[in-house]
């Protein structure tokens, strides 16, 4: 899958949407808070439909799959904020490394 993130712990955080946008390697608790969308929905492939949104304070930037948001709109069963925070880093932090990967 093609990605115009390039997750980077040297360079600054830069936004050339949409041709490139360098992000930090890693999610902060600034992020969640601070996620915007970037651009319009991109389509690939069969229905996967995907946007990309980027931290406005570290630059921090990952793609958001649609179906990831229904799951997201869910409502939490007992949580707190915080195990809500974490359990989202954790997540975000799986789908980098599946993309580094990649
Ligand atoms: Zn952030």
């Amino acid at each position: 899958m093609v990605s115009i993130i390039e997750y980077s712990a040297e360079k600054k955080a830069r936004n050339s949407y949409p041709y490139k946008i360098i992000s930090p390697p890693m999610p902060s608790r600034c992020c969640q808070a601070r996620m915007s969308r970037i651009g319009a929905i991109q389509v690939e492939g069969d229905n996967n439909r995907f946007y990309y949104k980027r931290c406005s304070r570290c630059g921090f930037t990952v793609r958001e799959f649609v179906s990831t948001i229904d799951i997201d709109r869910l409502p939490g069963v007992g949580v707190s904020d915080w195990d809500r925070t974490d359990s989202w880093l954790d997540r975000i932090q799986r789908e980098v490394q599946a993309d580094i990967a990649a």
